[in-house]
């Protein structure tokens, strides 16, 4: 946790905008993660923001048994976006928590899971993908990042349907890359453009899936021929493709 993420139910009056200031009050993993593992006190200054707006700074003024209480100072706004759309095949339920806090942290703002041939039918059973728990991912990744902006996250569990009716739309004006193993081109660095990057399962997409892609106009890029996990090969294709310090990772 590199930034206090603070939430409309932490303050008692309206929220504060950039340049505003406000009292909250921090209970549960925030507070225990301040305290026991930061061990912060009366009197430090720590990163802060606010879910969805400004960023700036919050003094520590009260630390009780169960919580704590901040003043924030809001000094700007949100830092930019990169503009990439990341379409993953539903991964295995543990690795789902681990790829979202990461891809968070690195400043992704839209977010598609979707269903492929070899997307096991279980996955999508499980209670990680409660909107609970998946916001509680993204939320640990902002707070990783120092970002407020909430990502967006979408379920699509049929492949040709969303292939067909969703993705002109989406990769409309955007360089849309499909990586894949041992393609010819590799991947591209520091890309300037909106863009849109599909992952497959650990499995793989199947050449039908990749068909599609290639004709709904996804270009298949690769990292090499050696087949990663898909939590490296995400953490891999973002490295690239991000422009640090533009908005990037
Ligand atoms: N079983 C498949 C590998 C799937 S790896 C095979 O043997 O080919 C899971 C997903 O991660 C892939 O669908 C791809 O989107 C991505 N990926 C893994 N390694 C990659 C690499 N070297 N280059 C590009 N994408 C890769």
């Amino acid at each position: 946790m590199n930034m206090l993420l603070l939430h409309e139910g932490d303050f008692d009056g309206p929220l504060p905008d950039a340049g505003g200031a406000g009292r909250a009050r921090v209970g549960g993993r925030r507070f225990r993660h301040m305290v026991e593992v930061q061990q912060l006190a009366c009197g430090d200054e720590i990163r802060a923001g606010v879910l969805n707006g400004a960023v700036g700074k919050a003094t520590i003024v009260a630390v009780g048994a169960s919580g704590l209480e901040v003043e924030l100072r809001l000094q700007s706004e949100a830092p930019p976006a990169p503009d990439l759309c990341l379409i993953l095949a539903l991964p295995r339920p543990k690795g789902l928590k681990r790829i979202l806090q990461a891809v968070a942290s690195m400043g992704i703002k839209e977010i598609f899971l979707i269903g492929t041939a070899k997307v096991e039918k279980s996955y999508w059973q499980s209670p990680v993908l409660d909107a609970g728990v998946l916001r509680e991912q993204l939320i640990l990744g902002l707070e990783q990042g120092c970002d407020t902006l909430m990502p967006r996250l979408a379920k699509r569990r049929l492949f040709k349907p969303f292939v067909e009716d969703e993705i002109p739309q989406l990769i409309a004006g955007r360089m849309a890359l499909l990586a894949e193993p041992g393609a010819q081109r590799v991947c591209p660095c520091e890309v300037e453009r909106p863009s849109a990057l599909a992952v497959g399962p650990e499995a793989g997409f199947t050449p039908y899936e990749v068909d599609m892609l290639v004709t709904a106009g996804f270009e298949a890029v690769s990292l090499g021929t050696r087949p990663l996990r898909v939590e490296t090969a995400v953490a891999a294709l973002l490295g690239r493709l991000l422009k640090a310090g533009a908005g990037g990772a």
